[in-house]
């Protein structure tokens, strides 16, 4: 076995250097099985978790344009929407008609709408339909900061206040400014991602964090996002899970790259590996489909993130009710459980 992941198989933490010898040097089958083992260690219960939330994207008016994103559209676009509060109540009902307890908010970065749009929003999912709210990325809580003129902590703690109890770590894609600059150079930088998503760690807010892969970044920019991730979780511990994903093809002018499986798999365990202050490492179904799902589950993933609950996205690879959810995980070789967002 490679050095280094002998190191990591005795809880030794490996630093970025190793880290990066370990992504270009070790050979995936060693990568997955030291990263197994090590989930092993740290949750001997041999159970995977599942949650059930819906989506809801609020607008698709986006101020930000990202080169990747085919969703955004200019206010005066033919297909640009908001959704009323009655139209989010009503898919918040068809989603618990089916199981879901958890609504996940994410615009859009919509220039214009007021603050009682999202409080108004968020009261009524919390205390009216009775269901948890995880929403609004790192960008959507800047802008709305600087829109409203209020200062990021009393924001989130208005937001709270009226339902918000998690947080997204979206629109991270890789926490490297040579690629958010070709990426979203209007999104925010690795830095103020960072100190972002701290705050609301700080605040009372804790979430996930993700990583996309799969376009013309380097093995170090890899890294230096999963230092990222470290560094922040280091100081609140307010990451609960990370998940690992790739770039789907959306537009014809962004580039992206065949990610193979054991390619897929092996940056999955190195998440394991060295992410060693989070506790939980997501497989993405969705993204990947069943059979890489369920390596994942042997290469140091325990959970597997949410059923689908939406018409549109990739349904035909995810899981689309709870039976199948549990039946899956149990072909696998673990014992389902279901989650909250934030694992309570
Ligand atoms: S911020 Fe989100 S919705 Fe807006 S362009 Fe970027 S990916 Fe698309």
């Amino acid at each position: 076995m490679h050095p280094l992941l002998k190191n990591a198989l005795e809880g030794k933490r490996i630093d970025s250097n190793a880290a990066l010898e370990i992504l270009r040097h070790a050979t995936w089958t060693e990568v997955v099985q030291v990263a197994n083992a090590l989930r092993q260690q740290k949750l001997p219960e041999n159970r995977v978790g599942y949650t059930v939330f819906r989506i809801i994207n609020y607008t698709n008016i986006c101020s930000v344009r990202c080169s990747f994103c085919s969703f955004c559209r200019y206010d005066n676009d033919n297909d640009a929407y908001t959704l009323s509060l009655e139209e989010i109540r009503t898919k918040t009902k068809e989603a618990k008609a089916i199981g879901a307890d958890q609504i996940f908010l994410q615009g859009g970065v919509h220039p214009g709408l007021p603050l009682n749009y999202y409080t108004e929003i968020l009261e009524m999912l919390t205390q009216e339909e009775g269901v948890s709210v995880r929403g609004f990325s790192p960008v959507e809580l800047k802008r709305m900061s600087e829109n409203f003129k209020i200062p990021l902590p009393e924001l989130l703690e208005i937001l709270k206040k009226a339902g918000l109890s998690s947080v997204p770590g979206a629109g991270a894609e890789i926490l490297s400014d040579r690629m958010r600059e070709k990426l979203s150079p209007r999104k925010l930088n690795a830095k103020e991602w960072c100190d972002t998503m701290q705050l609301c760690h700080e605040h009372g807010l804790p979430g996930s964090a993700n990583i996309v892969f799969g376009s013309d970044e380097t093995e170090e920019e890899i890294i230096e996002h999963l230092t990222h991730i470290r560094d922040v979780q280091d100081k609140t511990g307010g990451f609960k899970s990370f998940v690992v994903w790739t770039f789907q093809p959306q537009t014809k002018d962004f580039p992206i790259r065949h990610v193979s499986g054991m390619e897929y798999l092996k940056l999955l365990a190195l998440s394991r590996i060295f992410l060693d202050n989070v506790p939980h490492i997501e497989v993405s179904i969705l993204g990947m489909g069943r059979e890489l799902g369920e390596m994942g589950l042997h290469s140091g993933a325990d959970d597997i993130n949410s059923i689908v609950i939406e018409e549109n996205v990739l349904k035909s690879q995810g899981l689309t009710s709870i039976a199948e959810a549990e039946a899956f995980i149990r072909q696998a070789g673990f014992t389902p459980y279901r989650r909250s967002l934030n694992f309570d």
